[in-house]
């Protein structure tokens, strides 16, 4: 009985990929694996409408490797993962696109790292990352969130990497809804290390993560991981104090020289606007920890599945931070292969 290796593939809107993905994956683990893993291929669709669904479930009925779970609606690139990770069996899982651009090959020095004793494996793409103005942002961002937070997250990380069923227990112990999975990761701790490889094109499909998709990932993630920034508006507060108390002082020198004091119209405009928008953007900022918290508040699940294939034995069912709509038995293992032998 061989340990397993998951692959979790997140799907929405895939249907020419999903095949070529799995093709790349089995030929990977019958040329290179075969004799040291089982393979446990996992689709999360996530709402496709592009019939996904049905090229998922025929491959599915294929080949007993393969498992899938559907979501009743788009919940998002995170919360499938989230699902992948708290439905994945193995004993390592890998997660990464079904969009054909992340390259099967990489895993092989990712499971050498993994059996050296390194817990989370990332593969970082290198600087030859299509789109200028994608990667500049991503950039940006990375260095905003290491800045402003206390975990530190790879640039260049995305959503690719190996963790072993440890930290795959420990992140789905964890009870928030908001996931950003790329910052829980490094949260957690566990000792990791990288890998690089390049990033392909896309093969077919559009991309999902436009700009403002991306952003909002982006408030997510520095939401749920710092609160810096709630205390610039004490900052913001403190340095107009300062401005203020400076032009007082000068206006009074002035009034006492004998200068006018009437002029400055349209400085005085200037400054009404300027400060009201801070007002205002300070209170945009409080406002993102407050959705965040209704958010969290009602408790609501991270995602809702419709159907599981391939279900015996799912890993870790839980009520949060996703549910089913139909029942399932409820059977923990902690390392798979050890206590579900039968399901593999
Ligand atoms: N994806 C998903 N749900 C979404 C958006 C994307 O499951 O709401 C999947 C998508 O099918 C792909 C992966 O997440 O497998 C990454 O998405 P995409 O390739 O569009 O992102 P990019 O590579 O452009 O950052
Ligand atoms: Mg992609």
């Amino acid at each position: 009985m061989l340990p397993i290796l998951s692959f979790v593939l997140p799907v929405y809107n895939e249907r020419d990929n999903v095949e070529n993905i799995l093709r790349e994956i089995e030929t990977f683990h019958s040329e290179k694996m075969a004799d040291r893993f089982d393979l446990e291929v996992l689709f999360v669709d996530d709402g496709s409408t592009d019939g996904s669904v049905q090229v998922i479930r025929s491959l599915a009925e294929k080949s007993d490797h393969v498992r899938a779970i559907f979501f009743s609606r788009n919940f998002g690139h995170q919360a499938a993962i989230s699902a992948g990770y708290r439905y994945a069996r193995g004993a390592a899982i890998v997660a990464m696109d079904s969009d054909m651009q992340h390259p099967v090959a990489i895993v092989e020095e990712m499971i050498t790292r993994w059996q050296e004793g390194y817990d989370v494996v990332y593969a970082i793409r290198d600087s030859s990352q299509a789109g200028l103005f994608k990667s500049l942002c991503s950039r940006a961002f990375y260095r905003i969130f290491n800045l402003l937070s206390q975990t530190d997250i790879l640039p260049g990380g995305a959503d690719f990497r190996l963790v072993s069923r440890k930290v795959v227990n420990a992140l789905n112990e964890l009870p928030e809804r908001c996931r950003f999975i790329r910052g829980l990761i490094p949260w957690l701790g566990f000792s990791s290390t990288k890998v690089t490889y390049t990033l392909r094109p896309r093969a077919s499909g559009e991309p999902k993560y436009g700009f403002f998709k991306s952003l909002g990932l982006g408030i997510t993630a520095l939401t749920s991981f710092s609160v810096v920034p709630l205390r610039a508006s004490l900052v913001l507060g403190a340095l107009f104090m300062l401005v203020s108390v400076a032009y007082l002082a000068y206006s009074t020198i002035a009034w006492l020289a004998g200068g006018m004091l009437i002029r400055g119209w349209m400085s005085l405009i200037a400054l009404i606007v300027l400060t009201q928008g801070m007002i205002l953007i300070v209170f945009a900022i409080q406002a993102e920890y407050l959705a965040k918290i209704v958010l969290e508040t009602k408790r609501r699940p991270e995602f809702v599945v419709s159907e599981v294939i391939g279900q015996a034995g799912a890993n870790t069912y839980n009520s949060a931070p996703g549910f089913e709509i139909e029942e399932i038995p409820e059977s923990r293992g902690d390392i798979a292969g050890s206590s579900e032998g039968e399901s593999a």
